[in-house]
């Protein structure tokens, strides 16, 4: 999948740094001097495009350098009782955790966003970003990024159990409509066992409460929830209930694949 973080095209890049609008874009190009890395930059079919790598190039308008911000990458574990939800009005969002003045500042136009949504008693892996574009690519159904969580059940399941369930979540189940959403196919699952009453399972779409109503529809209930993996990347076990540290270079990129 193509996402290279840090990089986006010039015109996004100037329209988020409030240099000019998308409509404006070519007329700067023809208007102003421009220049990446010292070449200067003609308008073109092309040249709106242009990928920028916002930690490594260097722009100037006219001479006067373009201060580019870099996006915020946080990962978090997210604590039981905190909510997801950016509105304002709730005193236990996981926003609000966050205490650093640098990583409350507008970047590129763009504050920190979590990633997705967790339940409010599921705790676990929790991206923040200022990255629209990252934000956009893990949370379109389209995308399919693989989500694995650590799961709890009510009641244990004998061995025959566990490998019916695990091939009825392999082959999709229905679930049907509740309180919390319309009746869906889930796309292919996979189920871990740990033990008769904890497995892990790894899904690749995101609906609303999703987890619990797979559970639900084999007629058991999750007692408890935590994410432990998107795509390739693994929540830090170092990092406690309601910590969090910046994302590494290389693990930004463990989150597409
Ligand atoms: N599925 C759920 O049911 N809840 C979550 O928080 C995440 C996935």
């Amino acid at each position: 999948m193509f996402y290279k973080p840090y990089t986006m095209r010039l015109d996004d890049l100037l329209v988020r740094m409030n240099v000019c609008s998308y409509r404006r874009v070519h007329k700067l190009l023809r208007t102003k001097n421009l220049s990446v890395n010292g070449i200067t930059i003609k308008d073109s079919e092309h040249s709106s495009g242009l990928l920028i790598d916002t930690r490594a190039d260097s722009i100037f308008i006219d001479g006067m350098p373009l201060n580019m911000q870099k996006d915020i990458y946080l990962m978090m574990n997210k604590m039981q009782g905190t909510v997801c939800t950016m509105q304002k009005g709730w005193n236990t969002r996981v926003i609000d955790c966050i205490k650093e003045e640098e990583y409350k500042l507008e970047i590129l136009g763009h504050t920190l966003q979590p990633i997705g949504r967790l339940d409010k008693d599921t705790e676990g892996l929790l991206i923040l970003t200022t990255d629209g574009k990252l934000n956009h690519l893990l949370t379109v159904p389209e995308t399919h990024i693989s989500k694995t969580y650590l799961v709890h059940l009510q009641t244990a399941c004998t061995q025959e159990e566990q490998k019916a369930y695990s091939a009825m979540f392999m082959e999709g189940l229905d679930i049907p409509e509740g309180r919390t959403g319309r009746a869906f196919k889930s796309l292919p699952a996979e189920l871990e066992w740990q033990s008769e009453d904890i497995c892990y399972l790894t899904i690749s779409e995101g609906k609303f409460h999703q987890v619990k109503r797979m559970f639900k529809a084999i007629k058991n209930e999750v007692t408890f929830l935590k994410r432990i993996k998107i795509g390739s990347l693994c929540l830090d076990e170092n990092l406690k209930a309601g910590e969090y540290r910046p994302l590494k270079d290389e693990e930004l990129n463990l989150l597409t694949t």
